[in-house]
């Protein structure tokens, strides 16, 4: 008999080892690798969900092997190098195998429902319980399912239960399963002959009926995909609908609407200018060495092509492709120009899929038919068929980086399946993370670069706030910056200020000298407590009360650096009176986006305050001054990576505000600060050699390997108990490392949201192994478990 070895979905991270089971004779032709199955599990024998990773001949378990119950799966849903991959994740960022599962199988999910089957015999039974029997259980075999009994009458159902004669049990349930033909069926629209003729004719057309009559001109489109275009669509539809310009079908699929008549005839193939087929020979040489290449991007336009390049090449060698962007940048502009080329080979994997599409995109990935797959992180783990390249783009977004267990970024998974899969990878980005560069220089990851470097040279001014100060200007504005904006407010051009709410009053200065404290031992801002008044380090815990005097000075004008939009809005009021002020920050509508698009662009707004949104969301014309008003704030956020997101955000701000003759502004205490002059100079090998020299000196990512831990759970005495319990044992453990590796004791960095008081500990080694060693020993002796807190783990991020 056949060996199965089947993890189980379950929470113990102690018990989350592989198990073996036996397959039972006639499952033997149907249980495979990578299917999910049924096992009962421990004394009760429970019914249990497991996954099978591999099938051997015979086992090492002395013991009695149970059997496999059941399969959930028809067929495999991940492949063995998919299998790898979710082994290694599980391993590498210490989380629970079905967590690390969970990616892979987020198109192919399961539900569990309790089904009440029949026992055979005679029993003794009341006339309600006979009909209740009769009723309901017309087909012996099959489960009755709680949906399907009438709520008045799941009394009788409890007492049947009771006396036995019914018994309940667990069944799981492919969610995507569609029995019903109908349900599987979508509505599509179709732009008619004489709404193709109308589209220019036809003056009453709105606009946004105009940008959907355009994109229904290429080809057909499901109501799924005109959502990407519009959520609001169908009103806009409706009109054009009654003038039978469009028609609305139903369609089986979204990928069937490609192969309709009438649709263009899609599969160009790509045509590269000189200097692009350049980059395209470079690309070809470097990957014959290394599977990773770095596009350095100053050419948005030549980088697409050389992907659209690369993707056909692996195409015709038979092979797919799958590219990665941060979900912001789904525009349906993009998809459309994957369709341009690939045709019906294109499958688009994002968030907004419903379960049953989601699952029907697995399924054709899987059988080969879609080649071309682009979508967000989760697109990475679809079961593709002979996989030749993975691209990621926009590197340093942060959507990139997964947000619930494993935490990790995308790109350290893609790297890791291009090893396991022997594909290549393409990373680009116009300003690379500090640990993809450091990767380049390792010559770890290859770089070309797209595109000329012909960046306007802004003129940035920065503006030394102490002088301000120290010249009887208390405001948290300059006086520069005031004049500045009040000449535009005058010349009709706005003030763009641009100020992250992100950070509260968690760093203190001091506004004579500028003087932030920061850790003896690890060069973070240390951050505000009101606990008890004090400056923590977040890391190591170093603390100290906030002094009355500046250490450097001795002035008293000690502040916290809180201050918001509202705050700024407030004060601009009272100084330049009848100024129209615009504000915007996370969390805006859709609807609320584009009402202030359209109020900038009508010359509405006189001054806009916001967060990052700005870059992403606005366009900004006719501007007179972009302003940073409190980067010292985000330069001092208490962890490693504060410079670099501060060079990331700030560098692309500027870019986005200004042209030629706009005036930029960086107001700030720290006037000598390398990473402010980096971004005033917009030079990111200036930022990268200052910022990496401060990872070497201070033993930071990229240079050693750094575990941050976070417990967290309600209550204080318990989670530090908890905090502190699980250093001690790392700690311990860590001794059996020798030296190069250090953990520091528990901190506590607060409440967090849900109400949660967490703790974080730190663990830093110079070698990668030493956390993935040292963990299964901390799980094998139970100290997780054994924890009240819950516990979450993020490695180098
Ligand atoms: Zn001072
Ligand atoms: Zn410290």
């Amino acid at each position: 008999m056949k060996i199965a070895e089947v993890f189980l979905n379950q929470t113990n991270k102690r018990i989350d080892h592989a198990y073996d089971y036996q397959i039972p004779q006639q499952l033997e032709a149907v249980i495979e690798v990578g299917m999910r199955v049924v096992v009962s599990f421990g004394i009760g024998n429970r019914r249990v969900e497991g996954f099978v990773i591999r099938i051997k001949e015979s086992t090492d378990y002395s013991g009695k092997t149970k059997e496999i119950c059941e399969n959930i799966d028809t067929q495999s849903i991940l492949n063995k190098e998919q299998i790898e991959l979710c082994l290694w994740m599980k391993t590498v960022y210490c989380s629970l195998f079905y967590e690390a599962l969970s990616y892979f199988t987020m198109s192919v999910q399961v539900k569990q429902e309790i089904g009440y089957f029949k026992k055979q015999g005679s029993f003794d039974l009341n006339l309600k319980e006979n009909w209740f029997i009769e009723h309901y259980f017309t087909d012996d075999k099959n489960a009755l399912l709680i949906k399907k009994v009438k709520p008045e009458d799941r009394l009788v159902l409890t007492a049947l239960i009771e006396k036995k004669v019914v018994y309940a049990k667990k069944n799981w349930k492919i969610i995507s399963d569609s029995s019903g033909e109908d349900s599987s069926a979508e509505t599509s629209y179709r732009l008619t002959a004489l709404g193709k003729e109308a589209i220019d004719r036809d003056k009453k057309i709105g606009k946004k009926q105009r940008e959907l009559m355009e994109c229904l001109r290429r080809n057909d489109m499901t109501a799924g995909d005109l959502k990407m275009v519009s959520t609001q669509f169908e009103k806009s539809l409706s009109s054009l609908i009654l003038k039978k310009y469009i028609i609305k079908y139903k369609t089986l699929a979204q990928a069937q609407r490609l192969n309709l008549p009438g649709t263009e005839k899609k599969d160009q193939s790509v045509i590269l200018t000189s200097r692009e087929q350049h980059n395209y020979n470079q690309y070809r040489e470097l990957t014959k060495v290394k599977p990773g290449v770095f596009f350095h991007v100053f050419d948005g336009a030549s980088k697409y092509r050389l992907f659209f390049k690369a993707i056909e090449d692996q195409l015709k060698s038979n092979k797919s492709a799958v590219v990665i962007f941060p979900e912001v940048n789904m525009t349906f502009q993009r998809m459309e120009m994957f369709y341009k080329y690939f045709g019906e080979q294109v499958g688009v994997f994002h968030g907004r899929l419903t379960q049953k599409q989601r699952s029907e995109l697995h399924q054709r990935v899987q059988k080969g038919e879609l080649k071309v797959v682009i979508g967000v992180r989760s697109a990475l783990f679809l079961p593709f068929k002979k996989l030749g390249l993975i691209i990621i783009d926009d590197e340093h977004d942060p959507s990139h980086i997964s947000i619930s267990t494993p935490r990790f970024h995308i790109a350290d998974i893609a790297k890791k399946a291009s090893e396991i899969m022997a594909t290549d990878y393409i990373i680009a980005d116009d300003t690379p993370r500090v640990a993809t560069w450091y990767q380049i220089e390792k010559k770890e990851l290859a770089m070309i670069q797209i595109g000329e470097v012909h960046r306007l040279r802004h003129t940035i001014e920065i503006i030394d706030m102490q002088n301000e100060m120290h010249q009887g200007n208390m405001g948290i504005l300059s006086r520069i910056l005031l004049k500045y904006m009040r000449s535009g407010f005058e010349q009709k051009r706005m003030s763009v200020l641009f100020i992250n709410n992100k950070g509260y009053a968690n760093s203190v200065l001091c506004r004579n000298c500028g003087h932030i404290e920061k850790c003896p031992h690890c060069g973070i801002s240390l951050k505000y407590f009101n606990h008890d008044h004090s400056l923590h380090c977040h890391y190591c815990g170093y603390k100290m009360a906030i002094p009355q005097r500046c250490p450097d000075c001795g002035s008293d004008k000690i502040r916290h650096m809180g201050f918001g939009i509202d705050q700024l809005e407030e004060y601009l009021r009272k100084v330049i009176p009848g100024i129209r002020i615009g504000t915007v920050q996370g969390n805006m509508k859709r609807a609320e986006i584009k009402k202030m698009n359209k109020a900038i662009a009508s010359g509405e707004i006189d001054v806009l305050i916001g967060t990052q949104v700005i870059i992403k969301h606005f366009n900004l014309t006719n501007v007179g001054v972009a302003a940073a008003v409190l980067i010292d704030r985000d330069l001092n956020q208490g962890n490693y990576q504060a410079s670099e997101t501060v060079y990331q955000t700030y560098s692309r701000f500027f870019e986005k505000a200004m042209d030629g003759t706009t005036k930029g502004l960086i107001q700030t205490h720290e006037p000598e600060n390398e990473t402010i002059y980096s971004i005033k100079n917009e030079s990111f090998q200036e930022f990268y050699r200052g910022e990496i020299h401060y990872r070497e000196m201070m033993k930071y990512p990229p240079i050693v390997n750094m575990v941050s831990f976070s417990i967290f759970q309600k209550n204080e005495r318990e989670v530090e108990n908890d905090a502190f319990r699980l250093y001690v044992a790392i700690k311990e453990e860590l001794k059996k490392y020798g030296i190069g590796h250090a953990v520091y004791k528990p901190v506590r960095i607060g409440v967090t949201r849900g109400g949660n008081i967490t703790y974080q500990i730190v663990l830093k080694s110079s070698e990668p192994g030493v956390f993935q060693n040292l963990m299964p020993e901390i799980i094998r002796l139970g100290i997780i478990e054994e924890l009240k807190s819950k516990v979450s783990i993020q490695k180098n991020l």
